[in-house]
């Protein structure tokens, strides 16, 4: 049982449950599964399941039997974001009542049209400023549109993120992606919001995640800012796994996929051993507990890992 007198520490294992779960995407789970055994956090599982394509159905069952099937475990959930939209639109009525939340139609054409040229990588063009409405009608108003996407009031100025992994990234989502959407015009709260508001109601005192997410975590911190809430969680922002062109892991690298490894008759323990190598380990067939007692956060390669044949025919054992 946990000590009530001291906060527990908690971490959370989020996969989208979109996608199959690959290869880059268990290397963030287990490295985040085994930061947790080997430091005492507890571990929720949360499926985020909104602000994505439709999931199929028994997407869900799988993602879960093959974060078990790995050797994970955790002590809470799983808890389905799509369950239960109340926490997100009870956020949006405080933003919204203290006047940090406006409802917007402009469409990206429009968006695209009043902004200056995307920087190149960034795939959102940031929200231009000229478009925010006038401050006299940015006043305290009721949640009262769930069709219609609502955007943030973005203070201007840097926020500063601690990250155990890449040391102190500063970060402006003012400039970087303007007044971003936090509730989207099909009912749901955006990725951005879902995450701080079940973050925060589950006691997650640690993020650890794929470096793609950094960005977000800018945007994270103004949202922990404007609804209110802390204490902010601790983040550790890993390196992604790439394919041999360079792009992250994708479709195009041929099927990555752990189930597909899974149903060729690859063994649990090979990809843990893979995803050991891949984190300044010997590369070897081990268990997942085995993996958890000898991580050490610290001698994580800090470039992006490359996923090639090599490493795949190491997986299927011909080599
Ligand atoms: N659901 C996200 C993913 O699978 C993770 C989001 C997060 O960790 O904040 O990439």
């Amino acid at each position: 049982m946990p000590n009530p007198l001291t906060p527990t520490n908690r971490t959370r294992l989020a996969p989208s449950p979109t996608g199959a779960l690959h290869l880059g995407n268990a290397r963030t789970i287990l490295v985040t599964w085994a930061l947790a055994r080997q430091r005492g956090w507890r571990i929720v599982l949360r499926i985020e399941d909104l602000d994505g394509p439709r999931v199929k159905p028994g997407a869900i069952e799988e993602t879960i039997e093959t974060l078990a099937w790995l050797g994970m475990d955790w002590d809470e959930g799983p808890i389905v974001q799509s369950h239960g939209l109340a926490p997100y639109r009870e956020a949006m009525c405080r933003l919204a009542s203290a006047g940090l939340a406006y409802p917007s139609e402009l469409t990206r054409t429009e968006i695209e049209a009043a902004a200056s040229a995307p920087q190149e990588g960034v795939h959102e063009t940031a929200f231009p400023a000229s478009l925010r409405p006038p401050a006299a009608s940015l006043g305290p108003r009721a949640f009262d549109r769930e069709d219609m996407n609502w955007r943030l009031v973005v203070p201007a100025g840097a926020v500063e993120v601690e990250d155990e992994v890449m040391g102190r990234v500063r970060l402006d989502p003012s400039t970087s992606v303007g007044d971003f959407v936090i509730w989207t015009k099909r009912g749901q709260p955006s990725y951005q919001l879902a995450v701080v508001v079940d973050d925060a109601r589950q006691g997650v005192t640690h993020v650890v995640r794929g470096n793609d997410l950094i960005d977000s975590a800018g945007r994270q911190v103004v949202l922990y800012r404007a609804l209110g809430l802390s204490p902010m969680p601790g983040y550790a922002h890993l390196p992604l796994v790439r394919g041999s062109d360079g792009k992250r892991l994708a479709k195009r690298h041929g099927d990555t996929r752990v189930s597909a490894y899974r149903s060729a008759g690859v063994s649990s323990e090979r990809i843990v051993g893979l995803v050991a190598g891949w984190s300044g380990m010997e590369r070897r067939p081990i268990a997942a507990r085995e993996f958890a007692g000898a991580l050490d956060l610290r001698r994580i390669p800090r470039a992006d890992v490359i996923f090639g044949p090599e490493d795949d025919a190491w997986l299927r054992n011909r080599c």
